[in-house]
């Protein structure tokens, strides 16, 4: 009822936002699209509208890369990466500077380009990716998860501003390998492709104390499902993330694509599309759906 609610609110909005451009495989997307996708706990996925379209979840991948990141170097990966929300865009520089290369969270672009540096201390470029995708696939049970080749294409045709901020990491001695390696893995990961079903499954994780559900498999502990949930509210919108966390009240992390993957801790994952962005970058149909369907259910994190 909720997620159909909400959906039919999203179609009637006349401001929907602007997609995406500076990847221009983005720029084709559809800003009247909206869908959603809410997995509970016993495993159930309830689903509206265009839920089942594949996107390119974009910067909501941050989150899988820092639970392997986490997985491999533990606390370690946090003397190369701060935990502070960043209050400034997600690709700039200008605190990077300030701050002598350690990035202020791992969900701007500098620190989840350091992550995917750390992951690749372990693997070669092509099994880092292979290790990322069958993580996805096995979080979400779906074989059915892929990489869009064409949108990391774009992505790395484009990406001058990643190229610059890996570069300035890379001068302050916070990168291991190369530029172009450690972006190229970057690149790819941003274009894992997902529809809202596969995402809410994909994230029950950390809704449900670091298991895939109610006596689900456990694929991290509960305090590191909570850890990675507590940044996801505080970083998880860039500088919109205080005004996400006054209007919507639970976890979630965005992507330039229009995705936002949102959990309600105990009770259930949410993951929620549409194309058109705020002036931060996050999706401004997406984040009024997400509004609503809390609204709806009296669902947060502040009781
Ligand atoms: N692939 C995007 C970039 O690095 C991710 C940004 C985002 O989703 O916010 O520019």
């Amino acid at each position: 009822m909720a997620a159909k609610y909400a959906v039919e609110r999203a179609r009637e909005r006349e401001e929907r936002g602007v997609v995406a451009t500076y990847i221009y495989e983005l720029a084709k997307a559809d800003p009247q699209k909206a869908g959603i996708a809410i997995t509970l706990a016993n495993g159930k996925t309830i689903c509206a509208g265009d839920c089942n379209d594949g996107v390119t979840i974009q910067s909501v991948s941050k989150i899988f890369t820092l639970a392997l990141a986490l997985g491999a170097q533990g606390d370690r990966l946090w003397t190369r990466v701060g935990r502070e929300p960043s209050g400034s865009s997600f690709d700039s520089i200008l605190q990077l500077e300030h701050e002598n290369g350690i990035p202020r969270n791992p969900f701007v672009n500098a620190g989840a380009i350091v992550v995917t540096d750390a992951i690749l201390s372990n693997y070669r470029p092509k099994e880092a990716l292979g290790e990322l995708v069958q993580f996805v696939r096995s979080l979400a049970d779906d074989d059915e998860i892929i990489i869009d080749k064409l949108v990391a294409q774009s992505e790395a045709e484009t990406g001058h501003r990643n190229r610059a901020l890996a570069n300035y990491l890379a001068s302050h001695g916070n990168l291991r390998n190369s530029v172009e390696m450690t972006l190229g893995v970057y690149f790819h990961q941003c274009a894992l492709s997902m529809s809202c079903v596969q995402l809410s499954r994909a994230g029950r994780f950390l809704a449900f104390g670091g298991a895939t559900g109610a006596g689900g498999r456990k694929i991290v502990s509960e305090r590191r499902a909570r850890r990675i949930a507590a940044i996801m509210l505080t970083c998880g919108h860039y500088d919109g993330s205080g005004e996400f966390a006054y209007r919507v009240g639970i976890p979630a992390k965005s992507g330039v694509s229009g995705m936002i993957l949102a959990v309600v801790p105990g009770i259930a994952s949410i993951a929620v599309w549409s194309p058109g962005l705020d002036t931060r970058g996050n999706s401004l149909v997406g984040t009024g759906m997400l509004e609503d369907v809390v609204d709806q259910l009296n669902w947060s994190v502040f009781a």
